[in-house]
């Protein structure tokens, strides 16, 4: 039996005939760009993040642009970013005219610490984006305390909770995707923002729309940037799921250790007090690669996802700090593996994975 790294269809199967009745009536109301589903997926998304107000938008990467223009980011300005993170998080600073400025992580945690945040403010940072990578939780009061807002990045951390809270309602303002293979997939692209902050919230849809609140006056160079009314509808019908989706996924990073994966490779471990609803379960090994090949042998599916940090992509060159600076990133670059995690993983593969990964240890 084959172990997919990831599997976004078999939760959903059992909501297919709601999800084709939502579209089929989308349909046949005739009205597809910011109608009634997106303005109730609005209201609802809103409640389970505990935000009170998110506005949808075309996707998780102009989410965080949008967010970012809303605090007023722009040109002469920094912002500081992860460089162990997906691309997106750093790729939507530069469309706002500032430029990002990397900051490290702890390789353990694979998030950034308000100390790592701290060492590369400078008096030109005006936000920072604060990814809830894989899932865990990043300290965003500790950060937001050192005196700048923060965008938090909850691309991957649908369902997730922390002490404080949950990701989306932690901070000034935070972006979310809904990409098919993410915690809470729509059937397209999609993403939403989250913030408590009525005026925020105003400066965002005004911003979403062409930079106009009212369709007549134009007052910034804004985005064509929605949700459409087809993810919508499906979003809402699987929105009431996502609880119980991420419960099965914090349980398997549980399983995952009670079967002793870590005494194989090292553990991701949650920050403070957090139950990740794993996106992705990333261990950390020597020879990642060599592992993934290993258990492939056998049917697991495993990726390095990150294996060159964003730093080091080819178009963030004017932007990247001197070798040497972000050790944790670099770390966790060379040694992380992600592991088969979804939200219907079963026992049976859960234990043939750490099978794989024993008998690849053995050998
Ligand atoms: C997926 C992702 C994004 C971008 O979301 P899209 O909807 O694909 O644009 C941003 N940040 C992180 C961490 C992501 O995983």
């Amino acid at each position: 039996m084959n172990v997919p790294l990831f599997d976004p269809t078999t939760a959903t199967e059992p909501l297919r005939e709601r999800i084709d009745a939502a579209l089929l009536e989308v349909s046949a109301a005739g009205q597809f760009i910011l109608g009634p589903n997106v303005e109730a997926f609005e209201r609802e998304f809103a409640e389970v993040v505990g935000a009170s107000e998110a506005i949808g938008v075309a996707n998780g990467t102009e989410a965080i642009t949008i967010a970012l223009r809303a605090l007023g980011v722009g040109a002469g300005d920094e912002v500081i970013v992860p460089s162990f993170s997906y691309y997106a998080s750093a790729e939507a600073i530069p469309p706002t005219g500032a430029v990002p400025v990397f900051c490290d992580v702890d390789p353990v945690t694979y998030i950034s610490t308000a100390e790592q945040v701290k060492a590369v403010m400078t008096p030109r940072t005006k936000a920072v984006v604060a990814v809830h990578l894989f899932g865990n939780i990043a300290p965003v009061a500790e950060i937001e305390a050192l005196g700048v807002p923060v965008v938090e990045d909850c691309a991957q951390a649908a369902g997730s909770v922390g002490p404080e809270g949950r990701p989306g309602a932690l901070g000034s303002i935070a972006s979310h995707s809904f990409y098919p293979s993410k915690n809470l997939g729509a059937f397209g692209d999609g993403g939403a923002i989250t913030t408590s902050d009525k005026e925020l919230a105003e400066r965002v849809r005004m911003l979403r729309f062409h930079g106009s609140r009212d369709r007549v006056n134009y007052e910034e160079i804004g985005f064509n940037s929605r949700l459409d009314e087809i993810q919508a509808a499906v979003l809402r019908v699987m929105l009431p799921q996502l609880s119980e989706w991420a419960k099965h996924r914090a349980a398997a990073g549980q399983r995952y250790s009670e079967l002793g994966l870590g005494d194989l490779v090292t553990l991701p471990q949650p920050t403070a007090a957090a139950t990740p609803a794993w996106h992705l379960y990333v261990v950390a090994t020597d020879n990642p690669d060599r592992l993934a090949e290993q258990i492939g042998a056998s049917g697991v599916e495993s990726r390095g996802y990150y294996r060159s940090p964003i730093h080091e992509q080819p178009s963030m060159r004017a932007w990247r700090p001197a070798p040497g600076m972000l050790p944790g990133t670099d770390q966790a670059a060379r040694r992380h593996l992600a592991l088969p995690i979804s939200a219907t993983i079963s026992d049976r593969q859960l234990e043939q994975v750490v099978t794989a990964v024993r008998d690849a240890s053995d050998q």
